[in-house]
């Protein structure tokens, strides 16, 4: 492998995304679902075994880039999860920004860091 671009988060979800058609493959026994499971395990090894760093890096980062926009959804959902018992989360009003406060402070005035909108909120 000296001198190839080798194994980068793009070429293992590629794998794991070759696999999967393979595997669907199994149980649904399409032709279709074969021959993309094979192209796609085709190509990552084409950018495994690549002398072309720049573009494959190039490749990597848009991908990374599409799964970071794609979870972010995800991610800050899962994050309000984990705090919600300390924390409060709304939007605010004007901006629809997504606010946190601390959890049982009763009625307190929440000023708004975006827009400077400021409101009453029970906690
Ligand atoms: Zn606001």
């Amino acid at each position: 492998m000296a001198g190839r671009y080798g194994v980068d988060q793009f070429s293992r979800f590629l794998s794991f995304v070759a696999l999967a058609l393979i595997v669907l493959n199994l149980f649904f026994r399409s032709s279709v679902l074969w021959i993309l499971g094979i192209a796609v395990l085709v190509l990552t090894y084409v950018r495994m075994f690549s002398k072309n760093f720049e573009k494959r890096r190039k490749e990597n980062e848009r991908y990374l880039q599409l799964k970071y926009k794609l979870t972010s959804g995800f991610r800050n959902w899962n994050d309000r999860r984990k705090q919600s018992r300390d924390y409060v989360f709304f939007r605010c009003p004007s901006c629809h920004a997504m606010l946190r406060v601390p959890r049982g402070k009763g009625k307190i005035r929440v000023t708004c860091r975006k827009c400077g909108n400021a409101f009453e909120k029970k906690t």
